[in-house]
């Protein structure tokens, strides 16, 4: 049954490859695929056709309107509609699209952020068809549009967008990665891609609780909130059946994915309540990203389906674990070796190893970047917190390849591999494997995880886009840096380059690497010693953004030019800023409207009992009620008093200067006021009679759905 839906829904809102096969004259797909695969401008005749089968094959499918769809640096998409209508005939609806539409497109960019990039008054932005990923259908009560992926940059071609980087990107690490294959003798390769797989994690929660939290509505986490009497120290959520309504939404969401095309694959309960994971098979990086964006989108739109809410924040409550997203990535051949694959006998595996280092060193020495590719608001709540990966960068490589390493820094080179064993379950009729050479270690930020490395801190509601554009650019810049020393030798001469390069690369970075607990007070300390960075918040990894080695970097890359990097670390600043003022204005309002009045209504109840008690003539009997409105009000009036105090500090926040002072003053002043008020609030809530209590609780958002 299942493999029936798969079979009869996979990819059929996608203009694919196959349906381009079939709708396009062979000369035209035959040209058009040659630029795919290398490069190269698309004529405007070959263009034409196209659009005009991307248009009937749209229309069959029910379309009315096309748009070009693009990533903006606020990390969400964005579309602007136009319908197929041609103007030229009034008694008879003639459905146009052409090449220069597919091709071109000019969204009015004056509202999308640029961080100085283009003056208010210099409106014009482009979007520019990306060939290599796929157009799509997007049905909703829109009805349905042909979503064209495209690139977004300004009038003088500065790149506004999150695609641009990321495919000048994977521009370099081809160039670079190709030509260190073709030194080891595999002339055979034309390509190497980067591919990526990224596992999303996510809250489900009820729909009606969700829109009576003013600060999931306006924040995306909740901004008050005392934990309820079971959290997630059971471990009974994490891989436990899934509930129907939970299930029925999956199967949805599922239905919905492979209809775009997206290859969603695993899915289950994460450790918190309420919250869930979604993995596809991986893909090239770009178009992985492009899912990933759909992906996050699909959630949503499907929850609301079932009366749910999706929540992506990474950190929507308190004292449960937050959500991320594991960027999977490695690097392929077209001629299909995976460069991050050891093989059998890793110690014999010289070219794998030269990738190892590479990557070694490339996060050594940009892990301050590397972080800030991870950085968003909501992650300063998870990161570090026990539960997600520490800020401090570090590489676990497991027992088997840091054994190699330890023997390459030894001796210049390794003779053996530690092999898995074979597992014993100690039943007969259960099947004996051979286990993993490594165990798998669940706290490391960067994992080697096999064939791949898996980069664990990326923020549950960022585009993946940014941490593998870092990804490629560090390493394409490392490997231009080591091919030096083994460019133009041959036979003996080349292999012991090779090896000394390996020896001198690993011995210069050993320090990254970690296989230890990286959640333990004991490894911040170590970290300290090994005078690795640990960068606290968002605010303290935005610098890295106009460092000149990362500047220069991005530049020798052709990845970012000066000019963009400084627009990204504006608004950077600017989003900090923005989101912390966002929060504060939220609890500033529930706090007067809800939460005070509430409170205050309760100690009048408790009050008013006193008075009719002590009526009776039996004083005594008041004592409880007596204590719990002394305890009350004395809360009550420290939350009025961080109100205050609140309101006041956000005011003056609006005469701070822009940029990094402005975001500064939030990081320091603002959140701690925001966490001043918290506290008597949250207090209040585990002793006022819940029916007074005015917002839906934990207990009942995270546990009755
Ligand atoms: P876990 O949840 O234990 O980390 P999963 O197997 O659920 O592991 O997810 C691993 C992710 O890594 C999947 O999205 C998978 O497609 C992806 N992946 C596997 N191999 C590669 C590879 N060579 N390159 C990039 N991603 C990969
Ligand atoms: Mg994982």
């Amino acid at each position: 049954m299942a493999q029936n839906v798969l079979k009869e829904v996979f990819a059929t809102d996608v203009f694919s490859d196959a349906v381009m096969q079939e709708r396009l004259p062979k000369k035209v797909y035959a040209s058009f695929m040659e630029i795919v695969e290398n490069g190269g401008e698309l004529d405007i005749t070959i263009a034409n056709v196209i659009a005009h089968a991307m248009k009937e094959w749209a229309v069959e499918h029910g379309a009315t309107h096309y748009s070009h769809w693009f990533q903006p640096m606020t990390g969400i998409t964005a579309e602007k509609h136009d319908s197929f209508l041609n103007a030229s005939s009034t008694s008879e609806a003639i459905l146009e699209f052409s090449g220069k539409e597919l091709i071109k497109g000019e969204p009015d960019a004056s509202s999308f952020p640029s961080g100085g990039l283009r003056a208010t008054f210099e409106a014009r932005g482009y979007t520019a068809w990306d060939i290599t990923s796929p157009a799509f259908l997007r049905e909703d009560a829109a009805g349905v549009t042909l979503c064209i992926p495209t690139a977004f940059c300004s009038y003088t071609g500065e790149a506004l967008d999150k695609k641009t980087p990321l495919l000048r990107s994977m521009e370099a690490i081809n160039k670079q990665a190709t030509h260190t294959v073709h030194l080891f003798g595999y002339t055979d390769v034309k390509k190497v891609e980067c591919s990526v797989g990224p596992e999303q994690e996510y809250f489900l929660i009820d729909r009606e609780k969700y829109l009576k939290r003013d600060d999931l509505i306006f924040s995306g986490r909740t901004l008050f909130g005392a934990m309820p009497p079971k959290g997630q120290e059971l471990d009974d959520h994490y891989f436990g059946t899934i509930r129907e309504r939970i299930a029925s939404y999956m199967k949805e969401l599922n239905i919905e994915l492979w209809k775009l095309g997206i290859l969603a694959k695993t899915q289950h309960n994460e450790a918190a309540p309420a919250q869930h994971e979604m993995a596809p098979i991986y893909s090239t990086a770009n178009i992985a990203t492009d899912h990933n964006q759909l992906t996050m989108e699909t959630m949503k739109r499907v929850a609301r389906r079932h009366g749910l809410e999706c929540l992506l924040h990474e950190k929507p409550f308190e004292g449960v674990n937050g959500s991320g997203k594991h960027d999977n990535w490695s690097l392929v051949t077209d001629t299909g070796v995976n460069l991050l694959d050891p093989g059998k006998e890793p110690h014999n595996n010289l070219m794998f190893l030269y990738m190892l280092s590479a990557v070694i060193k490339a996060v050594k020495d940009y892990a301050p970047l590397l972080r800030l590719s991870a950085s968003n608001v909501g992650n300063d709540h998870r990161l570090g917190a026990n539960e997600a990966p520490p800020a401090i960068i570090s590489v676990f490589l497991g027992e088997q390849l840091e054994d190699i390493v330890d023997q390459i820094i030894e001796n210049g080179e390794a003779t053996s591999s530690i092999r898995g064993e074979k597992m014993n379950t100690g039943v007969t009729t259960l099947p004996n494997f051979r286990k993993d050479a490594t165990d798998r270690n669940r706290t490391s930020p960067f994992a080697f995880t096999g064939n791949k490395f898996e980069f664990r801190m990326v923020a549950s509601s960022m585009s993946v886009s940014g941490a593998n554009t870092v990804l490629n650019s560090i390493v394409a810049d490392t490997l231009e840096n080591m091919n030096k020393n083994i460019e133009g030798l041959e036979g003996e001469e080349f292999i012991s380059a090779v090896k000394k390069t390996i020896q001198t690369t690993l011995k210069d970075n050993k320090n990254i690497i970690f296989n230890g607990n990286g959640y333990s007070d004991e490894w911040v300390e170590e970290a300290i010693k090994r005078e690795l960075p640990n960068v606290k918040t968002m605010v303290d990894a935005t610098k890295y953004y106009t460092d000149p080695t990362v500047i220069a970097m991005f530049e020798r890359q052709n990845v970012y030019t000066e000019i963009e990097l400084k627009s990204r670390e504006e608004i950077n600043y600017e989003t900090y800023s923005k989101m912390l003022h966002i929060e504060a204005l939220t609890m500033i309002e529930m706090a007067s409207k809800l939460y005070i009045p509430a409170i205050i209504r309760y100690c009048t109840s408790l009050a008013k009992s006193i008075n009719e008690i002590k009526a009776t003539g039996i004083p005594a009997a008041t004592t409880v009620q007596n204590d719990l409105l002394i305890k009350a009000s004395s809360l009550l009036a420290d939350a009025q008093n961080a109100l205050s105090q609140l309101i006041e500090k956000t005011g003056k926040a609006e005469h701070q200067n822009e940029g990094e002072e402005s975001a500064v003053y939030y990081r320091d002043v603002i959140r701690e006021a925001m966490t001043a008020l918290r506290t008597p609030i949250d207090a209040l809530e585990m002793i006022v009679d819940k029916s007074f209590w005015p917002v839906p609780t934990y207990g009942d958002i995270l546990f009755e759905i």
